[in-house]
């Protein structure tokens, strides 16, 4: 049967174009449907924007310290209608070469929103297209639970296009998107509640790194409160006033809602042509990203596996490659390293303390809390933690976290030494690069013991 495509593709974010890009490299005729805006989330409302407003937001911090430098730094001011309008400016510059990059790759865009009609068809406004494989990329999307008055808040999307400057914010969530806003809000001068349901924040992490976040963030002058929750928001002719559920009343000028994310599935037809969802809502697939229908593949936020934005890319790379390349493969979803844009950052990778114990039994943890060196001169209270998970039977390094300035980046090279199964007799028989925060990853060498 005769195809008007061989891949079609719905989702033009981080997975969706880079399928499409690889696949019509590898000889496929592609086209990719996008109902918003090209680039997806991390390149219009997520990673991008949030991190130009992480830099902006670290600068009230590098002013104060700057004295202890022998600086003097004049009267300063913050715009944030600058600042919006300068990262608008690079958000439109960055979909722009999303756009060059599918058009330099022979894909078709068709702009709207794209439902399917059976396993090989998919209509976009009123045009029925046909292709041999279909792939959902379509991501998600913020989830805003009932609360009465929920219509007053906000979620990550509005936080990126905010008319005014909110002076006193309330952000609910602990996870990725609450701490980072959290942050960002607090460095550029608002009074930031964080509210959050349970005992501590970014549930998951490893709870030392979870303890020493919160505690890092609490120094800096955010709010936060757990066992907390909104139960009402109502507005008044002042701001918003939001009830919390054990009848505590804050007044606030924005509230914002990080209380996780839902893969972007309804409507599109997908369970009518046999595509299983699963409880949430997200695409089933096989480790090859594979649907329960076997011309249809997903990868990306829309599968629910790791929502980030290289996994989705990987995904994306091993479909093509899969399908189109000759070379079946699936994405190895283990020591996928990643971290957190809060100030100070988290990088981590591989498993946490508790993880680690329940699958290796006995563990070495090494463990080193400090100042970091840019403090000695400034004053400043900010301390710096690095941890290393060492299984006692092999030696293997299983797992790192690291909280403090430029932990990212850091991880991002710890996380090929945990891919190469490195020991721990690797790790201290790598040199330490002096003075770095990084150094402490290599000449940690007594290990922690509870007292
Ligand atoms: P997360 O799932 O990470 O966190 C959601 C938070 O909201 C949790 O603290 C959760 O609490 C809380 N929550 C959930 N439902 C409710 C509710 N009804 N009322 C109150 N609190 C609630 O979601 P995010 O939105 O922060 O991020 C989504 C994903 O996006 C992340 O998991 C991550 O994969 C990705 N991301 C990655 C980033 C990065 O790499 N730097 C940055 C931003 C996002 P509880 O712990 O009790 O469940």
């Amino acid at each position: 049967m005769e195809f008007d495509y061989d891949l079609f593709v719905i989702g033009a974010g981080s997975g969706g174009v880079r399928a499409s890009r690889i696949s019509s490299s590898l000889g496929a005729k592609v086209a990719i449907a996008e109902e918003f805006r090209v680039g997806g989330t991390c390149v219009i409302r997520g990673c991008v924007p949030k991190k130009l407003l992480v830099y902006a937001s670290h600068f009230s911090e590098d002013f104060e310290d700057a004295a202890a430098y022998g600086w003097t730094v004049g009267e300063t001011s913050h715009s944030w209608e600058k600042l919006i309008a300068n990262k608008d400016k690079e958000i439109d510059r960055l979909n722009r070469i999303y756009h060059t990059i599918l058009d330099n790759n022979n894909v078709e865009l068709y702009q709207g929103r794209a439902t399917l009609v059976d396993r090989n068809t998919v209509r976009v406004g009123d045009k029925e297209i046909t292709a041999k494989y279909i792939l959902i990329a379509t991501g998600g999307a913020p989830v805003m639970p009932d609360v009465p008055g929920i219509e007053h808040a906000i979620s990550s999307n509005e936080a990126l296009h905010l008319e005014e400057f909110p002076t006193r914010v309330i952000v609910v969530g602990g996870g990725y998107i609450a701490v980072e806003f959290a942050g960002i809000f607090n460095g550029l001068g608002a009074e930031v509640t964080q509210l959050y349901r349970s005992t501590q924040i970014l549930r998951g992490f490893d709870a030392d790194v979870q303890n020493f976040l919160a505690s890092e963030i609490q120094k800096k002058g955010i709010n936060l409160r757990t066992h907390s929750n909104p139960a009402k928001i109502e507005k008044t002719e002042s701001g918003l006033k939001v009830t919390l559920e054990d009848g505590d009343v804050l007044e606030t000028d924005a509230i914002m809602y990080a209380t996780g994310r839902r893969p972007n599935t309804a409507g599109l037809g997908l369970e009518d042509i046999g595509v299983e969802l699963k409880d949430n809502g997200a695409v089933k697939v096989a480790p090859d990203s594979q649907t329960t229908v076997d011309n249809i593949y997903a990868v990306g936020d829309v599968t629910d596996r790791i929502a980030l934005t290289p996994v989705a890319i990987h995904e994306g790379m091993a479909f093509a490659e899969t399908v189109f390349g000759g070379r079946p493969r699936a994405m190895d979803h283990e020591n996928v390293p990643s971290a957190v844009f809060s100030q100070p950052q988290v990088g981590t990778v591989g498993l946490t303390e508790e993880e680690a114990r329940e699958i290796y039994g006995k563990v070495d943890i090494y463990k080193s809390e400090f100042r970091p060196m840019k403090q000695t001169l400034t004053g400043g209270t900010e301390k710096a933690f690095v941890k290393l998970i060492v299984s006692q039977e092999s030696d293997i390094v299983v797992g790192a976290h690291i909280v403090g300035g430029d932990a990212a980046e850091i991880i991002q090279a710890v996380g090929i030494a945990l891919k190469c199964k490195a020991t721990k007799a690797q790790f201290d028989a790598t040199v330490g690069v002096h003075p770095s925060l990084a150094e402490e990853i290599v000449t940690m060498r007594e290990k922690f013991v509870a007292s």
